[in-house]
């Protein structure tokens, strides 16, 4: 993907990412959704240690904390995406990144909470939850 770097809409957080990307897709479920306030969103993980930040990213704990959603504290972009049973990666949004345009999806998620009035129409596999629980529609 090249040189992995974004920012929240502010400006004040930043991130540079060494990655390397492991994977990078669409997730329809309803928790990215609603954190992120679109029908789906857009993103990618990386090693959570490569990344290098700048700025100050507040903390949202859901699932009983095991997921952490972190976003600027200033306008409230929302930044990475973290779960404890992947504790070695980060969850960034294609959205974020300087360049979006540089984000290769290869797969859809949750695909069975996609919204009935979004229409997808790429090839991409879909799998009606993660890829590692579940074989694509
Ligand atoms: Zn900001």
């Amino acid at each position: 993907m090249g040189e992995i770097r974004g920012h929240c809409l502010c400006g004040v957080v930043t991130y540079v990412a060494s990655g390397p990307v492991l994977w990078a897709g669409h997730c329809h479920c309803g928790s990215c959704r609603r954190a992120t306030a679109s029908p789906m969103t857009s993103f990618f993980g990386v090693p959570r240690d490569s990344v290098t930040w700048g700025g100050k990213l507040a903390n949202h704990l859901s699932s009983d904390g095991k997921v952490r959603r972190q976003y600027c504290a200033a306008c409230g972009t929302q930044m990475t995406y973290q779960f404890d049973g992947w504790p070695e990666e980060t969850h960034l949004y294609a959205s974020t990144l300087e360049d979006p345009a540089q984000f290769q999806p290869t797969a859809h998620f949750h695909y069975a909470e996609k919204l009935p009035w979004l229409h997808i129409t790429d090839e991409l596999p879909k799998y009606p939850g993660s890829a590692n629980t579940s074989e694509p529609l």
